[in-house]
């Protein structure tokens, strides 16, 4: 069998371990003589499989005990609407900081709710850097702050928490959480799909403080009022189970690792691999300001578009996929999730180099 290093920016690759505990797992769980995927969730197996992922994913990041989390469905597509619906209690406007192509969708969504007004924008130079904090022109009466802490497309991240005081900040972290440590407590909400760093397609993860439960707009969908699912602990209907039990094995995978400040130092070392090589050529170019360069994916161009198609075949024979950039900027992208081993990072950058020399 042979396995390739898998750039996807989502779904990404999981780590092999966790992959061979569910191959082994598949058709006898623990003895219960069945799958994960053909039991109840609302049976002892399964409701004992959901509670050990919330205890681990607490431990984990460090949730405190004021903040709910929930198991959806919906993808952090549905969040850029359950959160205006859910946190706006009546305010007219929400502050929106706009890095990219996911905030733009977070906006254009919660423009349908309410005014928006967009604090930041990096616009002005291609979406390529993070907005500092002093350029932010926030609203006096902001209903709460949106930023997308990773943006996966344009490959800029927020390397620091921002700070709103009273106002909730409410943060898209669908593909840079569990990449590094977060102090949870500065946040009003946070919200992940969970195919780029965490698990399966079909699961989203949401973290939200207590007192911003069951303020929704009058008469909520009762699927979209995040109370609903909070009175519920995730089991109004049928939660993604089998998404569910993969996101707990990979919690105990990153608990086996150190958890997340090991993490955070591997992800550190393999975007430094990368960046420090694509700093030293004129070969390959990524356009983000330095220090709002993303750890977990890396875009790039080749001087040269017309090679792109010779790299892409030269890198897929040698078992290096998915590396083709977004539609919506071309180029390639490298999606180096917690799950992409430095050695991956490693072949990358021996193949870029060698790309080099043959076509530079
Ligand atoms: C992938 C992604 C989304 C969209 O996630 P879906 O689960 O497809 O709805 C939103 N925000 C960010 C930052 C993403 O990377």
């Amino acid at each position: 069998m042979a396995r390739v290093f898998n750039f996807s920016a989502g779904p990404a690759a999981l780590p092999e371990e966790v992959l061979q505990q569910a191959a082994e797992e598949m058709l006898d769980w623990h003895g219960a003589g069945m799958s994960v995927m053909e039991m109840s969730h609302r049976g002892k197996e399964f409701m004992g499989i959901a509670a050990q992922a919330e205890a681990d994913l607490r431990e984990l990041i460090g949730i405190p005990a004021h903040y709910k989390v929930l198991f959806l469905q919906g993808g952090a597509s549905l969040q850029f609407e359950m959160v205006p619906i859910n946190l706006l209690r009546g305010k007219p406007v929400a502050d929106y900081i706009h890095t990219g192509e996911w905030a733009k969708k977070a906006i254009k969504a919660a423009k349908t709710f309410c005014n928006v007004n967009v604090a930041a924008s990096s616009e002005d130079k291609g979406f390529t850097y993070a907005p500092a904090q002093s350029e932010w022109k926030l609203s006096k009466d902001a209903a709460y702050v949106h930023y997308t802490a990773n943006e996966t497309i344009g490959g800029v991240e927020f390397h620091w928490t921002p700070e709103t005081g009273e106002v909730p900040l409410v943060c898209d972290m669908s593909s840079n959480i569990l990449s590094r440590p977060i102090d949870v407590s500065k946040y009003g909400l946070i919200y992940a799909g969970a195919q780029k760093n965490i698990g399966p397609a079909g699961l989203t993860i949401v973290i939200v403080r207590e007192d911003l439960v069951g303020k929704a707009v009058p008469t909520p969908p009762t699927m979209l009022d995040y109370k609903t699912h909070v009175e519920a602990e995730s089991m109004y209907n049928t939660p993604p189970t089998y998404a569910i039990y993969i996101a707990g094995l990979v919690f105990q995978w990153l608990k086996r690792q150190g958890g997340l400040a090991a993490m955070e130092q591997k992800n550190i070392e393999k975007a430094k691999l990368l960046y420090d090589y694509l700093d030293s050529t004129e070969f390959y170019k990524n356009p983000v300001r330095k220090e709002d360069r993303s750890r977990m994916n890396v875009p790039f161009t080749l001087k040269d578009a017309s090679l792109d198609e010779a790299f892409l075949k030269g890198a897929k024979e040698r078992g290096l996929v998915q590396l083709k950039g977004h539609r919506s900027v071309g180029g390639m992208r490298a999606s180096i999730y917690n799950a992409m081993p430095k050695e991956g990072v490693v072949a990358l950058v021996d193949y870029m180099r060698e790309f080099e020399q043959r076509h530079g």
